[in-house]
């Protein structure tokens, strides 16, 4: 049984106490403690229950330092938890803590291929001057690609033209030219048009591609002639440049045109004095054209007496390549972030 003793001894024992919940580290360890400090074995709590066989007169005294000292337990007990929480509230905040001062995650922006660029480019000068875009299909059969524009079996211009074939009337299409046969046939003069697209050859080296793009280009008209021919090429190449260029006609031979002429234009590089892109020569070959040949007419129904027209077609990597400066028409298809990133402006 205690004596009054022990209960003058309490408040060491309760020093001792507020010591030990200063130095809990976590709510767990806290409860723990307040287990073995208020708990049914707790030294306190076997005092409270023993007062009743103290002497009466110890009684009040015993009782009065029990329950002080239980009361400031408590007490230690619940400012504790509380400074626990608020130092875990704390931590939690530090480590959420946003840096607003650190660089943003970089957003990489996207944009046409240069190739995309350029026939958009070309579409929109000649949609300023009054053409329709047209288009026509990439698996073309034999007469479109060649027999309705003029190039019959056995005509020695098929073997200008390396033609991946599916089957003997199926074909990929060796340039855009089917695309104006397949307009005149299903519409009537006046008629000005532009066909882009892919079209592909077997054929692959520096300057060729087996898949590549043209610009188709066709007027019908009444007393069209050579002359609005070289003025709507003349605008183009100037526009398409942003610079004063000469063009030069030189009588060459296609079989849907007569006459035909291929067209170049001064070096867009060394103006004309002469370089290794030119040759020497000061001028670059751009394009091919001519007044359209009175069989085409024929061939798809147009009263060629009447109505005359011409038809020029480019392709859309060498404007590319002599717009960019890029020297070699392959880089357009490697897919190569470091280069089609140049060309985001
Ligand atoms: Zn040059």
């Amino acid at each position: 049984m205690p004596d009054l003793e022990a209960y003058n001894q309490l408040e060491r024992h309760v020093l001792q106490a507020v010591e030990d919940i200063q130095s809990t580290q976590s709510e767990s360890e806290l409860d723990q403690l307040r287990v073995s400090l208020l708990g049914k074995k707790a030294l306190v709590t076997h005092l409270i229950r023993s007062i009743r066989h103290l002497p009466s007169e110890s009684r009040p005294v015993a009782g009065k330092s029990a329950a002080a000292a239980k009361s400031r337990i408590e007490q230690e007990l619940q400012t504790k938890r509380v400074d626990l929480r608020i130092a875990a509230r704390n931590r939690r905040l530090e480590s959420e803590k946003v840096d607003v001062t650190l660089p943003g995650r970089e957003c990489s922006r996207g944009g046409p291929h240069p190739l995309s660029r350029t026939m958009d480019r070309m579409l929109e000068i000649f949609s300023g001057i009054g053409f329709d875009i047209v288009v026509g299909p990439e698996i073309e059969d034999d007469y479109h690609n060649f027999e309705a524009l003029n190039i019959p079996p056995e005509h020695p211009a098929r073997a200008m033209q390396d033609t991946f074939y599916f089957n003997d009337q199926k074909l990929l299409r060796t340039h855009t030219s089917p695309v104006q046969i397949r307009y005149m046939e299903n519409n009537s003069p006046p008629m000005r048009v532009v066909a882009p697209g892919r079209v592909y050859r077997c054929d692959s080296d520096i300057t060729h591609s087996p898949m590549f793009h043209q610009l188709e280009g066709l007027v019908v008209d009444e007393h069209t002639t050579f002359a609005d021919l070289k003025g709507v090429l003349e605008y183009f190449v100037q526009e398409f440049f942003e610079v004063d260029l000469n063009l030069r006609f030189r009588p060459s031979y296609f079989p849907f045109t007569e006459p035909s002429a291929e067209v170049d234009i001064s070096c867009v590089f060394c103006e004309g004095s002469g370089c290794s892109v030119c040759k020497k020569s000061g001028w670059l070959e751009v394009l091919g054209c001519g007044m359209v040949h009175p069989a085409l007419y024929q061939n798809v129904g147009i009263d060629g007496e009447r109505f005359t027209g011409y038809a020029f077609g480019m392709g859309v990597e060498r404007f590319t390549m002599l717009r960019y400066g890029v020297n070699d028409l392959r880089l357009f298809f490697r897919n190569d972030l470091e280069l089609l990133r140049q060309f985001q402006w």
